[in-house]
Formats: structure tokens, C-alpha cells, sequence
């Protein structure tokens, strides 16, 4: 029961995971929810999934649902799913993992009757509070507390949990990054010390880890103080830590700048990548002129590579990758208040993309010294006329042109001919020299034709 609530008789978590304890309990068994629900309960979060432990085992809990719809791929680990109303609910017996000899996978897995052994297994406080509307908390670690506090601490020893499973490591700055929370003295020591022993995480998992850290409210501090466990599986950050820029434009070191950019940027996975990834090679590609200016000629180009490296280690999904490295290659490319040029940027780019773009070039500004915070409002000037030519739906692409390959076809027009005639009249109309109307356009197909074929006569 909500302790704010008494009284009222209102459940906090979803009716169907009260249904599910509620049905073991009647059968004997304790049931509980753990884990992120209750984290997100305590925090006043709508759950989304909910976790429940018990100590019924896989076959006991079988038996119970026997009249529902069960899945049973994570038996091995304990696990049951059942399906209630459409939603699945994972349950698990409650187990203890005994050793681990690769620091991710327990060698074996146990399963115990006794809930503050299972409690005790999870990685951190705040992850490891049970409950259920009859009992209320149960919270062995002071996760509540920690809650409350906003912090991040691991249940025991620190360096034997993340010597264990080191994905550990990864979660808790995850944690940190997502809930705004930071992370406890033990605790960061021991992310710090152990963190070479990520490399022994699959590039799929540390992945997953990553994009949701880097979605986080938090990410510019998280990424700032854990730059070194970063460092692991993205090397170029400890080039960019500390790596001073000296350039009036800036008033961060290289990685302070990018912290600050990906921040600034909207939690929108390629766009905090390639926030991530924009100014990787500026460490490589660092100069110092005559007066003492640094500069860092080609940084754009091979930031991409470094990203596109990066990405392909760590498996990203191509669809991302793609947008992620035109981005950060076109980052640094000054983008004119101008019509044509952004109907030119609109057709290469696609909409969306031309956007995205935006969006990281005002987020680097974000990143500046703050003299030059005001330039953020060329960014306003070009989108609002995007807007507009978008909103007018002008033409700025071979689909919007009025004439298409059959016309060119019918002009006699052959083979590649075709293309580089309606990319001639596509600019026509985006310069202004033709207007986007069929009659106009083919009569401007023909005048060229006739010129071109009297060219090459002569
Ligand atoms: P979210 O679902 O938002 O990612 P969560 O805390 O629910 O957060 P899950 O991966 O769903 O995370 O795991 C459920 C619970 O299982 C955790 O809250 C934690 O108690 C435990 N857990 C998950 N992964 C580990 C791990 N690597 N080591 C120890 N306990 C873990
Ligand atoms: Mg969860």
C-alpha cells in the first residue's frame, strides 16, 4: 500500500503483477516485485515491467498458471514468463549465482528458498528492494535510502560484485546516467579499478549499455567522470580527456566540449552518437599556428572513420550507423541562410536528416565559449526556412520535379542521359531559371538538347 495513500486502497504496481503474487501467495508461496519496478515505484515512476520473485520453483509456478499462456525460453535461469491479459510477466525462483570464472556469466546457477539470498545476488541497493502490498519494502541494503539520496551503490564489496559480472560496471553508470543519481566513493573506486575487465563483455551488450547511458538526463557529468571505463571500449576518449583545445572558440578541453554537446542534443540515440563522435580525431588532428591558435584541419573526415570504426566494434545497427556518420562528417560544413542551398541540402540529405544536422550544429554551439552562445540563432533562421520551403512544398528533389524519366524518354533522351537531364532541370528550378511546371520544364529540356547536340556537331 502507498504509505501517502492510506487508506485509499490504491495499488501501486500493475494490477496484473498483484494478480500473479496475490495467486502464489494463495498457493503458499512467497512473490514479491524487484528490481527496476520497485526502483520506479519508489520514484514515483509509472512501471512498465515488472519483475516477480519467488520461491515457488519453475515447476511449482507452471503448475499455479497452468490455465494461462506460459513461455518458458529462461527455465534455466528460473525464469517462467506468463501472459496475462496480453502483457508478459516474467517470474523467477529466487537464486543465488555461485562463482564466476569469466566476469560475466555465473558458472552455475542456484536456486535457494530464501529471499535475502536472492536479494543479496542483485548489483546494487536500489535494485535489490522486494515488495508486495501485504508486506510492504523489504529492503536489506538501505536502497531506499539510497533512493532517496540519489545513489548509486553496489550490494557488498564493490570489487568482488564487478569482479563477478563486470556488465556491472556498465549498469551502474548507466544508473547513474539515466536517474540523474550519483555514484557512491566504494563504488566508483572499484567501476574505476575493474574497468578493464569490460573488454570481456560482448560489443552487443556494452552496446546496449551505452545507448541507454548515453540517453540519459545525466550523460555530460557521467561521461566526464567515467571517461577512463569509457575509455575501454572507445580508446579515443582518453585522447579527448583533458585535451586543451587552444582556441578562442573554446573554453573546454576536447572532451568537456563533446560532454557538453551531447548533452545539449535531444536523447535521441543517433544524434547523442554522433554528438559522441563529432570532434574524436581533433586530439589527431591538432596543429598550432604561427600565433599559437590551435586548429584541427580534416577533424570532421576522420572523426567519421573513428566513429565508424567504433560503431561497427561495438555491432550498432547499420540504419544508425548511417546517419551517425554523415552527421559527424558534415558537422563542421557552415550550412548558408540560403534558399537554394537549403533546398540543395533538403534533396541530398532528406528531410529529417537535414534536421538532425541542425540540431547537432546549434548543440556544438552549446559547446562554445559563451561569447559566441548567440550564433545559436543562425540555427533558428535555417530551420524556420526549411519550414517554409517544406511548408510551400517547393521543389528540392527529382520527386517533387514536374517532369520525370518518361518525358525525357519521349524526348529521345537514352540510358544515363535521362538522370542527368532531370538533375539539369531539378537545379533549373531550384536556382529559379525554370519553373517547376511540365510544359516549362520539357520545352527547357528541349532547348538544352538542341544546344548540346549543335555542340557537339560542331
Ligand atoms: P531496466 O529494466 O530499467 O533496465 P532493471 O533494474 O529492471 O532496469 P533489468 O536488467 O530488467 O534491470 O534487471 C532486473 C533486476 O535484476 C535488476 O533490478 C537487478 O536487481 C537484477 N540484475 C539485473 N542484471 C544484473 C546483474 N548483471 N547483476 C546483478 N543483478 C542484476
Ligand atoms: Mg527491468
Amino acid at each position: 500500500m502507498n504509505p501517502d495513500k492510506e487508506g485509499e486502497n490504491v495499488s501501486l504496481i500493475p494490477d496484473e503483477a498483484g494478480y500473479i503474487i496475490d495467486t502464489l501467495i494463495a498457493c503458499g508461496y512467497e512473490a514479491y516485485c524487484v528490481g527496476g519496478c520497485v526502483r520506479d515505484l519508489i520514484m514515483g515512476i509509472p512501471a512498465n515491467d515488472c519483475d516477480i520473485t519467488t520461491n515457488a520453483t519453475t515447476d511449482e509456478i507452471k503448475a499455479v498458471f497452468s490455465d494461462k499462456r506460459i513461455i518458458e525460453t529462461g527455465i534455466k535461469h528460473g525464469t517462467v514468463t506468463v501472459i496475462i491479459n496480453s502483457v508478459a510477466f516474467e517470474i523467477t525462483t529466487y537464486r543465488i549465482e555461485s562463482t564466476y570464472s569469466d566476469n560475466r556469466h555465473p558458472d552455475k546457477v542456484t536456486f535457494t528458498r530464501n529471499l535475502s539470498e536472492d536479494l543479496s545476488r542483485r548489483d546494487f541497493t536500489i535494485n535489490s528492494i522486494a515488495y508486495n502490498e501485504k508486506e510492504d519494502f523489504i529492503d536489506l541494503f538501505g536502497g531506499k535510502t539510497d533512493i532517496e539520496n540519489k545513489i548509486i551503490r553496489c550490494v557488498g564489496d564493490p570489487v568482488k560484485r564487478f569482479e563477478e559480472d563486470s556488465l556491472r560496471i556498465l549498469r551502474g553508470i548507466r544508473f547513474a546516467a539515466t536517474l540523474g543519481f550519483c555514484v557512491e566513493e566504494e563504488t566508483k573506486k572499484a567501476m574505476l579499478s575493474c574497468k578493464h575487465l569490460i573488454r570481456n563483455i560482448s560489443a552487443e551488450r556494452i552496446f546496449t549499455e551505452l545507448s541507454k547511458m548515453l540517453c540519459g538526463k545525466s550523460i555530460e557529468s557521467t561521461l566526464i567522470e567515467f571517461a577512463p571505463v569509457l575509455g575501454e571500449v572507445i580508446p579515443e576518449i582518453n585522447a579527448m580527456h583533458g585535451f586543451e583545445q587552444h582556441n578562442f572558440h573554446h573554453i573546454y578541453d576536447v572532451l568537456t566540449h563533446t560532454a557538453v554537446v551531447t548533452q545539449s542534443t535531444p536523447p535521441v540515440l543517433h544524434l547523442r552518437l554522433a554528438a559522441l563522435f563529432h570532434d574524436s580525431a581533433k586530439p589527431f588532428c591538432f596543429s598550432l599556428d604561427e600565433k599559437g591558435v590551435g586548429h584541427f584541419y580534416t577533424h570532421a573526415s576522420k572523426s567519421t572513420l573513428i566513429a565508424e570504426r567504433r560503431l561497427t566494434e561495438l555491432r550498432c545497427d547499420n540504419k544508425t550507423k548511417e546517419k551517425v556518420l554523415r552527421l559527424i562528417k558534415l558537422h563542421d560544413t557552415p550550412v548558408e541562410e540560403s534558399e537554394k542551398i537549403i533546398k540543395r541540402r533538403l534533396a541530398s540529405m532528406g528531410k529529417e536528416l537535414f534536421y538532425d544536422l541542425i540540431t547537432l550544429k546549434r548543440a556544438d554551439t552549446a559547446g562554445l565559449a559563451p561569447e559566441f552562445a548567440e550564433r545559436s540563432t543562425h540555427f533558428d533562421r535555417l530551420e524556420a526556412l526549411a519550414d517554409e520551403i517544406l511548408k510551400k512544398e517547393e521543389c528540392f528533389s527529382l520527386k517533387h520535379l514536374a517532369v520525370n524519366g518518361r518525358d525525357m524518354l519521349s524526348l529521345g533522351l537514352r540510358g544515363k542521359e535521362i538522370g542527368e537531364a532531370l538533375d539539369f532541370l531539378l537545379e533549373a528550378v531550384i536556382d529559379g531559371k525554370a519553373e517547376n511546371e511540365r510544359v516549362i520544364l520539357i520545352e527547357y529540356a528541349e532547348k538544352i538538347k538542341s544546344k548540346t547536340t549543335d555542340n557537339n556537331k560542331q
